[in-house]
């Protein structure tokens, strides 16, 4: 027997994570993520998947970030009707976070239409069509239709596979998400089983709000994410501090805070230590908004699915009645109060999406921000290369915002403890439990400089084969 291994998305790379696997003439996607980065490409790798959808069996998704999750919709959208397994929150999570995402597709679409300069730089006539977007909500509800929720631990038996021939799925806990997991797939053929892993995105220990990760099971293959693969975090411990000497020294010197945060996980962890801080005095109580439509809906989802919260939300409920919401905690769904902050002249914070400052409301206040050095801005997770967020943690003294030239002057500082991805460290400790039984790792969802250190200690420590495949590239194992 053996299972073939396509990897299409996240290939020395972190974003459009997406694996597509085949086996006993079952077709299976890991994951169906949208890929970030120069507008062109953009369009261009989110446009072509990985197999034409007829020939699609399943699709599993390990968890609801974007960069995971956000071409589900195209495959709806190119006539996907099979089914998509995921965990019952991330399904929750996904019927906001798609949406969102179909209409920033739509506005980008709209906006580029009507801006001459930006048709140019992606290529299309300054004068001709309206530009199409990727997909719309319509697509985004049709691929939330077709998600099955499976729970943690519970074996599921794929569309198209038999208990002899094709994929069972089997999820664990990742820690990195609410409801994100990584998933065990037994291949079956001909009286044979291989057990492959797909790591998702792997979490760490002692995160706000989130569990930690479970033991890895036992596997013969591995595709893990190396994102942190040549890194090692702050602990997480001190993170609070820090947060209040940045906010008390902004504060200070009268400027205010962009924080551009995933709306899902960052945005919800960011408010709830903001909380603390307010209720311990450690930071005056300022006005503090949550930009983001889809932050507000998805703190809801968060409220909702209790089973998922760690010890430390439990304790905070058991003692006040909400951690995400409180007196001058606001949170904004209309544009029109989005606009009203730019003319507010005193110190406040602002929480707004998209985390890598590429789309979404957070642009439209850094545009007002970053040329005042007064202001901070405070990145709270990873920035992907070609990004803007990529160019602001780099200082670079020019960003492009809408793709007009500006003088970053204001301080930036990032507080990557929060980070919901393991290091290197966390990495090897997370897959030793798998190394027994290994005959392979495949990195993924890594930048190649990362990649190659994390290959380097696996080979050094396991004594294991370790690949780093490019988009495309196909094993067979
Ligand atoms: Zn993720």
């Amino acid at each position: 027997m053996g299972i073939r291994l396509h990897f299409w998305g996240a290939a020395q790379t972190v974003t459009g994570s997406s694996h597509h696997l085949e086996c006993a003439g079952q077709n299976v996607l890991l994951d169906c993520g949208l890929f970030q980065g120069h507008r062109q490409q953009a369009r261009d790798i989110n446009s072509h998947l990985a197999l034409p959808v007829e020939q699609l069996n399943a699709v599993v998704l390990s968890h609801a970030h974007i960069d995971h999750s956000g071409d589900l919709p195209l495959l709806a959208k190119q006539g996907y009707g099979g089914p998509i397994y995921t965990t019952p929150s991330t399904v929750d999570l996904c019927d906001k976070m798609l949406k969102d995402s179909a209409h920033i597709q739509e506005s980008d679409a709209e906006f580029v239409s009507r801006r001459g300069r930006y048709r140019r730089s992606i290529g299309v006539p300054a004068d001709g069509a309206a530009v199409e977007p990727l997909y719309t909500q319509e697509d985004a509800a049709k691929a939330v239709d077709q998600m099955r929720a499976v729970k943690i631990h519970e074996p599921q038996l794929l569309a198209g596979s038999t208990k002899d021939a094709g994929f069972t799925m089997r999820s664990f806990d990742a820690g990195h998400m609410l409801g994100s997991t990584c998933v065990l797939m037994e291949a079956r053929e001909k009286g044979q089983m291989m057990r492959l892993l797909f790591s998702g995105d792997v979490g760490r220990k002692g995160l706000p709000i989130i569990r930690d990760p479970e033991t890895a099971p036992k596997a013969d293959y591995l595709i893990m994410e190396s994102t942190y693969g040549n890194r090692l975090h702050q602990p997480v411990g001190p993170v609070k501090k820090k947060l209040a000497h940045l906010v008390n020294r902004t504060i200070a010197r009268g400027g205010h805070i962009v924080m551009p945060a995933f709306a899902v996980g960052r945005t919800q962890q960011v408010v709830m230590l903001l909380h603390e801080l307010i209720d311990a005095k450690e930071i005056p109580d300022i006005p503090m908004f949550v930009d983001s439509p889809l932050a507000v809906n998805v703190t809801d989802v968060f409220r909702k699915h209790e089973e998922e919260w760690d010890q430390e939300v439990r304790a905070f409920v058991d003692l006040k009645e909400d951690p995400f919401g409180w007196g001058r905690l606001r949170y904004i769904r209309s544009v029109e109060e989005s606009k009203a902050l730019n003319g507010l002249h005193m110190p406040f914070i602002v929480i707004a999406a998209s985390g890598m400052c590429e789309a979404g409301r957070v642009v439209h206040h850094l545009k007002n921000s970053v040329e005042d050095p007064k202001n901070l801005i405070l990145i709270t997770g990873f920035q992907a290369e070609n990004t803007l967020g990529r160019a602001i943690v780099r200082r670079q003294p020019e960003v492009k915002i809408f793709g007009e030239p500006m003088r970053l002057r204001a301080e930036v500082d990032s507080i990557g403890e929060l980070s919901g991805h393991a290091d290197q460290r966390e990495l090897l400790e997370w897959m030793e439990p798998v190394v027994p039984t290994l005959k392979k790792v495949f990195l993924v969802h890594g930048e190649p400089e990362a990649q190659q250190a994390l290959k380097g200690e696996i080979e050094r420590i396991y004594k294991l084969e370790v690949v780093c495949p490019k988009r495309g590239d196909r094993y067979e194992v």
